[in-house]
């Protein structure tokens, strides 16, 4: 069904004529993923589009269609693929915006960090680009202040202050 020699868990799909982003082969994170991982696949794949557009709006059997030829077009499949299951999830607001009002956030951040008992975390929390790592680490930031190893909310807010998305 698959190339055996793909271990990746995931790759990055950066051919043009495909509109996928990103393809996870979740047997390759780990076979307990998957019923039954010598008879099946289990496969995310992300598609970046906005609430509402063309491809938001396709209806479910043309999308499944779709991705299913743009699967095999990615050569990593041999054409005697076939789709047992799927499922569609839609990410609403997925990635924050630094566009706009964002450069003043710092004033933003000043007010929050006075109110005692607030504590911005992780991605939506802080309004920023972090991954699983850094959102983590804003709520162990957390945790040492609440505990009194910290005496400076700062710390929890200087978790990745890249003003940049990390995969341009
Ligand atoms: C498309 C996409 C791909 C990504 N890929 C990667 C990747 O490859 N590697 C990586 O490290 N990170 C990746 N990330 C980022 C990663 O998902 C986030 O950094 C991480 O999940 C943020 O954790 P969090 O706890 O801040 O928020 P979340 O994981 O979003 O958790 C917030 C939770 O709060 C719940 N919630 C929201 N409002 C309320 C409410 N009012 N009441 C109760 N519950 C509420 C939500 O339902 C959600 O379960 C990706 C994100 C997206 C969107």
């Amino acid at each position: 069904m698959i190339n055996k020699n793909i271990n990746d868990c995931w790759i990055y799909i950066q051919d043009k004529n495909l509109k996928l982003g990103r393809l996870q082969i979740f047997n390759n994170w780990s076979d307990s993923l998957v019923k039954e991982p010598d008879k099946y696949i289990w496969l995310g794949m992300e598609y970046f589009c906005n609430e509402n557009d063309d491809f938001w709006n396709m209806k479910i059997s043309e999308k499944t269609d779709f991705i299913y030829n743009e699967l095999l077009k990615t050569g990593l499949f041999k054409p005697t693929l076939r789709m047992a299951d799927y499922h569609f999830e839609y990410v609403l607001k997925a990635y924050p915006s630094y566009s706009g009002s964002y450069k003043e956030l710092p004033l933003l951040t000043d007010y929050l960090k006075s109110i005692d008992n607030l504590y911005c975390i992780g991605r939506n929390g802080q309004h920023r680009y972090n991954n699983m790592d850094h959102s983590m680490l804003t709520a162990f930031e957390t945790v040492s202040y609440i505990l009194g190893k910290s005496h400076d909310k700062s710390e929890i807010w200087n978790v990745n202050t890249d003003d940049e998305y990390h995969e341009s």
